[in-house]
C-alpha cells in the first residue's frame, strides 16, 4: 500500500472514548477511521452503555438518558465533523513496523500513522455452556442487572447473583426491587466489596448470602429454573431453584487482537504513561475501559479519548504529517492536559 493510502489516524473501538476520540480528530482535519465492530453474541458496537438504561451521571444531560442514545449522539457528532465508520470488528494488528497494518474481519487491511485503541472491557462469564446458551438467547442469564432486571419475567422470582464485589452487591441492591428474594453465590466466606456496599447488602430483608459456593450448572431449556451449586468448604451439591442468575464476577479487557504486542497490567489492561495515553508502542495510544479498571464511567472513558486524540495529532505534528499547527510543549509528564488552544 502506498503511503499515500495510509491513514493518520485509526480509532478501534465504540464506546465514549472511541467517539470523544473520533470528535477531536475529525476537528483536527485528520479524517479519522473507525472500526466500530460488529455484534458479536452478548457484545455490541457501542460497548457496555448499550446495555445501560438511564445515565444520570453524564455532565450536561439533566434529564437522564439512555446508554444507547448517547452512544448514538456522540457517533453523530463524530461523523458530522468527518470521521468515517466501518461496522467490522478489528481481526488483528501490526504494530511491528511503520505505518501500522490493521487487518479487519472482512474489508481490506489499512496501514495508519497513529492508532487509537478504545475497545472497552468486556463482562465475564462464569464459563459454564449453559449459562452462555441462556445468555445469548435472553433466556434469563445476563451480566447486568441494570439493563434486564426490569424485565417482567424477573418479577417476584428468586433472583441469583454470583460474584463478591462491589458490581454484585450494586446488582443485588437493584434487583430487590423486582425479586421476590436476591440471593447471593460467593466463593470465598467474605466479601471484596467495599464496606458500605456490602453492608447495607446484608442488611436488606430480601437478600441472603450463600458463602463458600460455586455455580457448576445452570438449569433450564429455554429459561432458567435454576441453579446447581457446589460448596467448596464440604463439597455437596444441591439445586437452587430460581427465575434469574445475574453474573457479577468483574470485566476483561478486550484486547486479544493485539496479539501481545502492548505491555498490559497483571490484570490485562494496556498499559500506558502516567496521565498520558501513550503506549510502549511510539504512535499507539489507548483510552478508555481498556486501560482502566479503576474509574470505569462513561466520563472518564470520553476524557481519556480525547486526550488520546490530542497526542495522536501532536504526534503527526511532531513527525510533519498532517495539518496540525500543534506543538507539543510538554515538558513533564504530569498535568499539562488541557493546554491545548487552538480549536
Ligand atoms: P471485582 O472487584 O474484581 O470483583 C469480582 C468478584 O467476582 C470477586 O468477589 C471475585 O471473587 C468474584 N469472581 C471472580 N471470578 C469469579 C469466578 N470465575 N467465579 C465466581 N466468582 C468470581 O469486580 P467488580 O465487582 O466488577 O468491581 C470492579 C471495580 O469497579 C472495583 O474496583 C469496584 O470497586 C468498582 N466498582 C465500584 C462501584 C461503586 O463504587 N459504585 C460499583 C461497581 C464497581 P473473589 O472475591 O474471591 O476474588
Amino acid at each position: 500500500m502506498s503511503e499515500s493510502h495510509t491513514e493518520h489516524v485509526i480509532i478501534i473501538g465504540s464506546g465514549p472514548a472511541a467517539w470523544t476520540a473520533a470528535i477531536y480528530a475529525a476537528r483536527a482535519n485528520l479524517m479519522p477511521l473507525v472500526f466500530e465492530g460488529e455484534p458479536v453474541g452478548t457484545e455490541l458496537p457501542g460497548g457496555q452503555l448499550m446495555l445501560t438504561t438511564d445515565i444520570e451521571n453524564f455532565p450536561g444531560f439533566p434529564e437522564p438518558i439512555s446508554g444507547p442514545e448517547l452512544m448514538e449522539r456522540m457517533k453523530a457528532q463524530a461523523v458530522h465533523h468527518g470521521a468515517r465508520v466501518v461496522s467490522e470488528l478489528v481481526r488483528t494488528v501490526d504494530f511491528s513496523q511503520r505505518p501500522f497494518t490493521i487487518v479487519p474481519n472482512y474489508a481490506a487491511p489499512v496501514t495508519a500513522h497513529t492508532v487509537i485503541i478504545a475497545t472497552g472491557a468486556a463482562a465475564k462469564w462464569i464459563g459454564l455452556e449453559n449459562e452462555l446458551r441462556l445468555a445469548q438467547a435472553g433466556g434469563g442469564v445476563s451480566a447486568c442487572a441494570v439493563c434486564d432486571g426490569a424485565m417482567p419475567f424477573y418479577r417476584n422470582k428468586r433472583l441469583i447473583v454470583v460474584g463478591g464485589g462491589d458490581t454484585a452487591m450494586e446488582e443485588a441492591m437493584y434487583l430487590t426491587k423486582f425479586a421476590s428474594e436476591v440471593v447471593i453465590i460467593h466463593r470465598r466466606d467474605s466479601f471484596r466489596a467495599s464496606k458500605v456496599m456490602a453492608n447495607r447488602v446484608l442488611a436488606h430483608p430480601k437478600v441472603r448470602v450463600v458463602w463458600n459456593a460455586r455455580v457448576t450448572d445452570v438449569l433450564g431449556d429455554d429459561f432458567i429454573t435454576g441453579v446447581r451449586l457446589e460448596d467448596s468448604v464440604t463439597g455437596d451439591v444441591h439445586a437452587l431453584v430460581a427465575g434469574g442468575l445475574f453474573v457479577a464476577i468483574g470485566h476483561t479487557p478486550n484486547t486479544k487482537f493485539l496479539g501481545g504486542q502492548l505491555e498490559t497490567t497483571e490484570h490485562g489492561y494496556i498499559k500506558v504513561a502516567s496521565w498520558r495515553t501513550a503506549t510502549n508502542i511510539d504512535g499507539v495510544f489507548a483510552a478508555g475501559d481498556v486501560i482502566d479498571d479503576y474509574y470505569r464511567q462513561a466520563i472518564t472513558s470520553a476524557g481519556t479519548g480525547c486526550m488520546a486524540a490530542l497526542e495522536a495529532e501532536r504526534w503527526l505534528a511532531h513527525h510533519g504529517i498532517g495539518e496540525s499547527p500543534v506543538l507539543d510543549t510538554a515538558e513533564t509528564t504530569v498535568g499539562t492536559a488541557g493546554t491545548v488552544s487552538h480549536h
